[in-house]
């Protein structure tokens, strides 16, 4: 692979990370209609990324696979690489990419694998995954001034609703809530931008083993709209902050949840 910048992109350039499938892939998909250049990231292989690359590129922007695990020091630097080597620019990092623990186990029960792999996951990659790309950011920023650069975190009501039989979970996105105040706060200095999503029960491969159980709970009143979300709900989301929309605001929270949020009488 060539290690200079084949041709600085002029379309804006959107990392999605864990946009192989679900909220993620939407996510790029919605981007794409949008303008933007994409790059999809996950760990499955690169031939299953295929078919939703050539969707991406049939909107007629560039589209990149990167196969990289967000949890591994290497492999976060492999992004940033790939990233100048084929675009020379940044404009939009979305922090998606994570994982339910692979096993429910109640908080008395935890082990510490899991709460080490997900918190790796949820929290270390994305925290030191937009430290990487904050610096690039900064740099880019000084030298151009038709960039815009906008961080967004994908957390989840799981940040503030407690779930103690997964409690690593919601532990690694109140983690993501602090973290977008934090970054939000260092980097408006340098006039970089942080909001955080928080997604509510989005029907993805991740809430497929508990489908039977919030199809209830919706259908008994769970959410004022009575309806699971899509990956598109938050899709649209990202886009709607993605375009600059909200140049007055950092550290804001969307939420895109149905009203879960609402405390109700
Ligand atoms: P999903 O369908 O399970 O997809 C997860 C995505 O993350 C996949 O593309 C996967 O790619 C990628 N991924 C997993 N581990 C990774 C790693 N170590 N490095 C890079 N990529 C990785 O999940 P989802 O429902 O779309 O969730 C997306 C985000 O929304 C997550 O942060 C999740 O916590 C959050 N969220 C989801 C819901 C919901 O109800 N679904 C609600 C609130 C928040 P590979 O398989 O290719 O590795």
């Amino acid at each position: 692979m060539s290690s200079h910048i084949n041709q600085i992109s002029e379309r804006p350039v959107a990392l999605v990370t864990g946009s192989t499938r679900g909220i993620g892939a939407a996510i790029a998909l919605e981007l794409a209609q949008n303008g933007f250049n994409l790059a999809i990231n996950g760990r499955s292989p690169e031939e299953q990324v295929i078919p939703l690359i050539n969707k991406i590129q049939s909107f007629g922007v560039k589209a990149i696979y990167i196969r990289a695990d967000v949890s591994i020091g290497e492999d976060r630097n492999l992004i940033l690489k790939e990233l100048k080597e084929k675009f020379g620019r940044i404009d939009i990092l979305v922090n998606n990419a994570g994982v339910a623990p692979e096993v429910r186990r109640d908080i008395l029960e935890v082990t510490e694998e899991s709460f080490d792999r997900v918190m790796a996951i949820n929290l270390k990659g994305p925290f030191f995954l937009t430290q990487l790309i904050a610096k690039w950011m900064i740099e880019l920023k000084k030298e151009r001034g038709d960039i815009d650069p906008i961080i967004i975190n994908i957390s989840s009501i799981s940040s503030y609703t407690s779930s103690p039989e997964r409690a690593e979970y919601c532990i690694s996105k109140a983690g993501v809530s602090m973290m977008t105040k934090l970054y939000a706060h260092r980097l408006s200095e340098y006039g970089i931008r942080v909001y955080e999503i928080r997604p509510g029960i989005i029907l993805t491969d991740m809430t497929m083993p508990v489908k039977q159980k919030y199809d209830r709970l919706i259908a008994e009143g769970l959410t004022p709209i009575k309806r699971w979300g899509r990956p598109e709900d938050v899709a649209k989301a990202v886009v709607a902050i993605a375009k600059g929309y909200f140049p007055f605001s950092t550290g804001e929270v969307f939420n895109v949840d149905g009203g879960f949020h609402l405390r109700r009488l």
